[in-house]
């Protein structure tokens, strides 16, 4: 089948048109016509080979929601007209022991991602949802809840499951005393997803001019993480800190906001750390430091429906995908309230 997309051509190069083909619909095949794509920070980090292990060309993005054009024989729990959504993952082996678990995106196999992997089956590469169609195995569409606008809901898909399962895991309720580092499109979910779990919530930002904005998605309390005086109001205070900071920093300066047993969880920066990490920021305080990437297929459906259940969407900004190289370029600025999310009709014009 023959699809229309976005790529870029090198690490260097801007995204640029790109024509090519899909695989026909297997029997348990979903064919989804994409009608948003959010844009992730990983979205640029890929296309610029930040991780050293990008094959071009690649076309991004893994927060597609769309309608269903059509299902294969096998496929039950959708049909044609169907408002779904496509994540990071279209298929993993479904037997190791992650997997089982419900945590695809750890397969022990190699979970295949939306975009820059490996088809299973036939050893085609991925593209992702910088596109006009996708076809995914039925076990890795989700379904969009009713009543979710679907280019605010489009940002769930990574950003929203990425922040759900580390608050599900550290078991943030009522109550618990939550910090996001960074706001942009992770952090902008973390506030949301952590005020709607009850928690009391708390941004650290590097930037000025956030404040009116972070309490208005869900923040109590706004602490600026440059300003040592602001940092030394909020000592041994929260059990779950998510820190989505995109590149290196010193997660030192953040320990002592633990509270006993509190638990830092790196999602952003996936790098060696340039400032060793103290030993004793985690010994004092039987602190810890946690990771989490994304999450499952169920945990995602479970976070639609909590969104769909409590009216929670991304804060978008709307472009056409001829914007996506300057979308890329006011991301690396800090400047985007607080996802960029691509209107796939302008494919077409
Ligand atoms: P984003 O929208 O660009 O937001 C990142 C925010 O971090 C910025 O708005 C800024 O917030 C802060 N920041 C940026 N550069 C910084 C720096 N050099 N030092 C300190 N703070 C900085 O990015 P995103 O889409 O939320 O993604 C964040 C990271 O998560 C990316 O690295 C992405 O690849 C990663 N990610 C991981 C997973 C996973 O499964 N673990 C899933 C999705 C994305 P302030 O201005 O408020 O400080
Ligand atoms: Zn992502
Ligand atoms: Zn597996």
């Amino acid at each position: 089948m023959n699809v229309l997309g976005y790529s870029a051509p090198s690490a260097t190069g801007a995204l640029e048109p790109f024509a090519f083909e899909r695989r026909a619909a297997r029997p348990d095949d979903v064919v989804i016509d994409i009608l948003y794509c959010g844009v992730c920070h990983t979205d640029l980090h890929m296309a610029r080979n930040h991780f050293g292990f990008t094959a071009y060309p690649i076309v991004p993005g893994h927060e597609a929601i769309g309608r269903v054009r059509q299902v294969g024989e096998k496929v039950s729990r959708f049909k044609a007209g169907d408002m779904v959504g496509v994540g990071c993952m279209v298929d993993s082996c479904q037997h190791c022991r992650p997997c089982l678990k419900g945590w695809e995106q750890d397969c022990a196999e190699g979970a295949t991602f939306t975009y820059a992997s490996t088809d299973r089956h036939d050893g085609s590469p991925t593209y992702g949802g910088y596109s006009d169609m996708v076809v995914v195995t039925e076990k890795f569409v989700l379904a969009l809840p009713d009543g979710l606008d679907p280019a605010g809901a489009a940002p769930l898909l990574c950003a929203g499951i990425t922040i759900w399962s580390p608050l599900h895991r550290w078991n943030v309720r009522e109550g618990s005393k939550v910090a996001v580092i960074g706001l942009g499109g992770l952090g902008h979910m973390a506030l949301k997803l952590a005020k709607a779990l009850g928690a009391d919530v708390t941004l650290f930002t590097r930037s000025t001019g956030k404040d009116e904005d972070a309490f208005r998605l869900g923040a109590d309390h706004v602490v600026l993480s440059s300003d040592p005086a602001q940092m030394a109001t909020v000592a041994a205070r929260f059990d779950v800190i998510i820190d989505t900071v995109p590149y290196d920093h010193d997660v030192n300066a953040y320990m002592p906001t633990l509270a006993l047993e509190g638990v830092l969880v790196l999602i952003g920066y996936m790098g060696p750390l340039g400032t060793p990490v103290n030993a004793g920021g985690v010994v004092r305080g039987r602190r810890a430091i946690s990771g989490s990437f994304i999450g499952g297929i169920a945990e995602t459906q479970q976070m639609l429906d909590f969104c769909g259940q409590h009216g929670i969407v991304s804060d978008v900004e709307i472009i056409p995908i001829q914007q996506i190289n300057e979308a890329y370029e006011r991301m690396l600025k800090s400047d985007v309230k607080y996802r960029f999310v691509i209107d796939m009709a302008s494919l077409k014009s």
